[in-house]
């Protein structure tokens, strides 16, 4: 089967100042019915396509997991929705009903609890919020124990950050990992300070048998500083603390929509020469793809994605589309984006097998 870029273009979306550190936040600012009418053509379009592929044989390599999901409660759809535009709650339901249209089997939901211990935004029930939403999204798993896993989410520099980490730990339903997201608790590997205490939640997951997911990529809205220099100090200062378990770097490195980040693609290839050099604390490093390809990716952009793959590995790579919100690619859509990357049908078969060791 030839791959080519001949995907359909969706309208380019205006983006809002906190779409940057994440796909989920992204919302369109505006939307005409020209617009909509567009994009329901591209659905029957794409409907259509991923129909032909079926009979025709090729779309039959489908993930086992999306290693990258979010489920909103109410309080926190309530906390990110604004005036201009409501967010909605996503329920176990909601993620399920995405997988069965992928085909795909099982999924991780990456608590996003830790918003609520953003920099600016914390106050002085932080932490039972924090709590509500990490046990809110491990009593959705546990709806369906057969198919989804909750991590628990926190913000690492906060002074409770430990104490959710134990008691996480100590939760059959939030004790398989942890999920951190650098840009939104503005966490800057450049602070001693904030390595030094990196270390502590490290080191603490490790004694627990917690895998760790990051968002290592740094604050864009905040201009942090962000590359291969980050990346080198990740790996030498705060990787050694976590040699017993997986860690899983989100978004390559980056941080989706997309991947026109020169700053992430340093990073990543900085992460991609210490794999290359064998260094021992890339090990146990895997690296997840959530909405870095979208039907927009250029060739170039596409061609650096798949460099990266195969630098670090295809058995490292694990597939993941993020949170089922806004204008954000659901698993289907984000699966057929990403298998028209040139890609051998060997090296896509072998990340839609992958499975975190978290999992197994
Ligand atoms: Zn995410």
């Amino acid at each position: 089967m030839t791959r080519s870029y001949a995907l359909a273009a969706l309208p380019r979306a205006k983006i809002s100042v906190i779409a940057s550190e994440g796909t989920w936040q992204m919302f369109l600012s505006s939307m005409t019915p020209g617009g909509l009418a567009r994009v329901a053509s591209v659905a029957r379009t794409a409907a259509s396509t991923i129909a032909a592929l079926v009979l025709a044989g090729c779309a039959s390599v489908v993930p086992i997991v999306d290693h990258h999901q979010h489920v909103f409660s109410p309080s926190m759809a309530a906390l990110l929705t604004t005036a201009e535009r409501p967010f909605p709650e996503v329920s176990a339901q909601d993620i399920v009903a995405e997988l069965d249209k992928a085909g795909i089997r099982r999924a991780v939901l990456l608590s996003t609890a830790y918003l609520h211990g953003a920099p600016g935004r914390a106050g002085d029930d932080t932490l039972v919020k924090v709590r509500a939403e990490n046990d809110w999204t491990a009593a959705q798993a546990t709806l369906h124990p057969e198919r989804l896993v909750a991590f628990c989410g926190f913000n690492p520099l906060a002074d409770y950050a430990l104490a959710e980490l134990e008691r996480c730990a100590r939760d059959p339903a939030l004790r398989r990992g942890i999920k951190l997201h650098f840009a939104n608790s503005d966490v800057q590997l450049d602070d001693p300070l904030h390595v030094a205490t990196l270390q502590r939640v490290f080191a603490a997951a490790n004694s627990n048998r917690m895998a760790i997911v990051v968002h290592l990529r740094a604050s864009i809205s905040r201009k942090r500083p962000y590359g291969a220099v980050q990346a080198r100090a990740f790996l030498d200062a705060v990787m050694p603390f976590a040699a017993d378990v997986p860690v899983q770097i989100a978004h390559l490195a980056g941080s989706g929509p997309g991947y026109d980040d020169p700053a992430a693609q340093q990073a990543m290839a900085e992460f991609a020469a210490a794999i290359e050099r064998g260094e021992p604390t890339t090990r146990r490093l895997h690296f997840d793809v959530a909405s870095i390809v979208d039907a927009e990716i250029s060739p170039a952009t596409a061609a650096i994605v798949v460099g990266f793959i195969r630098g670090v590995g295809p058995r490292r790579v694990l597939y993941g589309s993020d949170a089922p919100a806004a204008t954000n690619l659901r698993p289907r859509e984000s699966w057929a984006a990403f298998r028209r990357l040139p890609l051998t049908d060997d090296e896509l078969a072998t990340i839609a097998a992958n499975v975190a060791p978290y999992l197994q």
